[in-house]
């Protein structure tokens, strides 16, 4: 049997219904090249069923984000890329493969355009009627970007924001403080972790007990509380001895948030991850039971939509009575303030989102959530590159800290990967490193480099990643397509175009680029120009909006901007 034959047989290729999928593994090509392979494990490693979300379903994570539209279409996607050439480009529209091009070598690999839709049109009710008519696909981010690499993926830039929370309003980590937030999602699910990581307590609600038991079945969280009295009495105990501790709640946020207020209970950071963004599949309305609400979904979604508005609404409202209680109150990206703003709470914008509050400095220095997955399968790979990169760069002592305690605490999920955020002129460093890993047989196969598409220079999204914009560019999403463009000028692996992400339909356009070091010379080339240019358009974006640092990190690593002097003054 030929690796062909045997792949086709070990995935079930054709038989177009759901069934358990796993990543192939090992130093064995089944495909014609190394970026066709690195496409194919990572679609499959979206619908591991340790890694996604809802795999039967063909679900990664945030509420609908899928990898392929229905399973015939990732039997078709899978056929073609084994077939694929390495002068040829597979074009994926919203999760469908619809052509094969004659491209050529240095060419990315595979298209991707999930869920966008004409502006006048881009909104969740027009997205569900084209959904029923099978004609499109929700990607979220990296979702149908295929470079997904479980909730790891989100630790690390969680960790970050509660680390940089800490640092502003207390000079200190989080030791001692209660955070109160909800949703133990995908992204979500690295909450607990991460405030426990910058010493804090976390209460963490989440309606649906199988989230709950994969956290802590996972150690991204420590404890399940019984009632919400049980979960307030160990989070002060746990800060009142300045002891670390994550504690789960199986209960609705909207009810939970009420009876706190009441109980004259004000944690030190609210915040919230549910998929409030998606009124419908990621949210569930207070007053029913969990099953009560997915019953409800199905049988009357317009009410369902109704009630989940109307509980998003108290919802917003209740955060802004803690906040007024002396509560430190931010958004985490999921889109909860716009949604109760549809329900007249005018003033939901009076707490900012995560990213002006503690990130936006970050992206002024073109530093973003560079992630890779060893294609080997080995876990042990990823402690070469652990190690490696700690060697290359000593200096950053945040980063050798996140990477020692994430080889301790952080179980893969899926194929063994890493994130660590890196800035302008380190991505590339890193890439070069890995590709020479792999060319002196330190790894054992070739390891495929992403990101989240939440970077700098990727995405337009105003209540997000765009929010609050020094110039006032938010909604101006010129920014995400030069991105896009730009790492297909510089020949990533694969590259994608998404609208929708964190935020939902019409909210955010976004762009998302996979790199390959395969220890070609071809591939440092390639790997060195994506992971430069990448960054650099965030730099640019920044730049050009008027951040000091950002034109700053331009003018000292020999980033042209023509319309910009030196002194950060438009000519
Ligand atoms: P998910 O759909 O996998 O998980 C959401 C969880 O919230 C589910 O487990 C659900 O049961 C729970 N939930 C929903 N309503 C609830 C309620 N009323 N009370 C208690 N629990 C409730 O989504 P995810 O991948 O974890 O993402 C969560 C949100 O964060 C999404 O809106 C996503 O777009 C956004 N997001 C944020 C970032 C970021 O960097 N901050 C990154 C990616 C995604």
């Amino acid at each position: 049997m030929t690796n062909k034959e045997k792949i086709l047989k070990d995935l079930n290729i054709g038989c177009g219904v759901a069934r358990p999928v796993r990543a192939p593994r090992g130093t064995e090509l089944h495909c014609k090249g190394w970026y066709q392979e690195a496409a194919l494990r990572m679609l499959c490693n979206n619908l591991d069923p340790d890694n996604g979300e809802n795999p039967d379903q063909l679900i990664v994570y945030g509420g609908l984000g899928k990898a392929a539209r229905n399973w015939n279409c990732f039997d078709a996607i899978v056929r073609t890329l084994l077939d694929l050439e390495n002068d040829e480009t597979l074009l994926i529209q919203s999760g469908k493969p619809v052509g094969v091009l004659k491209t050529h070598e240095s060419s990315p690999r595979v298209l991707i355009a999930n869920a966008n839709i004409v502006p006048k049109w881009a909104n969740w009710d027009y997205f569900h009627e084209l959904d029923k008519k099978g004609l499109i696909m929700y990607g979220q981010m990296t979702a149908g970007s295929w470079i997904y690499i479980g909730t790891q993926g989100i630790l690390q830039g969680t960790y970050e924001t509660f680390a940089a929370l800490g640092q502003k309003h207390y000079n200190s980590d989080l030791g001692g403080k209660i955070v109160v937030t909800a949703g133990l999602g995908g992204m979500g699910g690295a909450q607990p972790l991460s405030v426990t990581m910058a010493g804090g307590v976390a209460v963490c609600v989440e309606i649906n007990p199988t989230r709950i038991a994969k956290r802590l079945e996972k150690r991204y969280l420590d404890i399940e509380a019984i009632s919400l009295d049980d979960a307030i009495l160990k989070a002060k105990e746990a800060a009142g001895n300045k002891k670390p501790l994550s504690i789960g709640l199986c209960a609705n946020i909207g009810d939970i948030l009420t009876s706190m207020i009441q109980k004259g209970f004000i944690p030190d950071v609210i915040t919230d991850q549910t998929s409030a963004h998606d009124e419908l599949n990621g949210y569930f309305p207070k007053g029913l039971s969990f099953e009560e609400a997915l019953r409800l979904r199905k049988t009357d979604p317009k009410t369902y939509k109704d009630m989940a508005l109307n509980s998003m609404a108290d919802h917003v409202k209740a955060i802004l009575e803690m906040k007024n209680q002396g509560a430190i109150a931010f958004d985490y990206g999921n889109n909860l303030r716009a949604q109760a703003m549809k329900r007249g709470v005018d003033n939901a914008m009076d707490y900012p989102g995560f990213v002006p509050a503690y990130i936006r400095e970050l992206f002024c220095n073109g530093e973003g959530p560079f992630r890779w997955a060893a294609l080997s399968g080995d876990p042990e790979d990823i402690k070469v590159t652990d190690r490696e990169l700690m060697k290359l760069f000593p200096e950053k002592t945040k980063m050798v800290n996140w990477l020692k305690m994430a080889e301790e605490k952080v179980e893969h999920m899926g194929l063994p990967a890493r994130i660590c955020w890196l800035g302008y002129g380190e991505r590339e460093k890193a890439g070069k490193l890995f590709n020479d890993l792999v060319r002196d047989k330190k790894v054992k196969a070739p390891i495929v480099i992403g990101r989240d598409h939440l970077d700098c220079g990727s995405v337009a999204s105003p209540y997000r990643e765009t929010e609050a914009m020094k110039d006032g560019s938010d909604a101006v999403a010129d920014w995400a397509l030069l991105n896009c463009m730009t790492s297909v000028a510089s020949g990533a692996a694969w590259v994608s175009f998404h609208d929708g992400g964190g935020v939902g339909i019409g909210y955010a356009l976004h762009a998302g680029q996979v790199t390959v070091a395969d220890g070609s010379p071809d591939a440092e080339k390639r790997l060195t120009t994506v992971l430069r240019n990448d960054p650099g358009t965030g730099i640019i974006r920044h730049a050009d909006a008027g951040y000091e640092t950002a034109i700053e990190v331009a003018k000292t690593r020999g980033i042209k901007l023509p319309m910009v002097n030196m002194h950060g003054n438009r000519p």
